[in-house]
């Protein structure tokens, strides 16, 4: 199954979808952005497909955004600590959500 396919199992049941697109791109995690973080990890907090969609941002490197409730140094320091050649686990996506 490609990167693709896996996310279009899940995407359309995002509550990101009735959201406004801009909150999950702030242009900074700092300052007044953060207060965009705050409202994109809300909405992120009641989404029923968190898990995969952190999963996803995870395994396919997502460097913009917030995907599953994370920024993308909370996923960059989560690729850090992930061993080499192994899946993301669970607790690995527990520890970054
Ligand atoms: S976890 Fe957040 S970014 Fe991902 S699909 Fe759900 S609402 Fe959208």
């Amino acid at each position: 199954m490609t990167a693709t396919e896996y996310a279009s199992e899940w995407r359309s049941a995002g509550a990101c979808l009735s959201a406004d697109p801009d909150l999950f791109y702030p242009i900074s995690t700092n300052g007044l952005a953060r207060s965009q973080v705050a409202e994109a990890r809300a909405v992120c907090e009641r989404c029923a497909v968190r898990r995969q969609c952190l999963d996803f941002a995870l395994r396919t490197g997502e460097t913009h955004g917030i995907w599953g409730g994370t920024t993308p140094e909370e996923r960059r320091r989560a690729r850090r600590r992930k061993q080499p050649g192994k899946l993301f686990t669970m607790p690995d996506l527990a520890r970054v959500s």
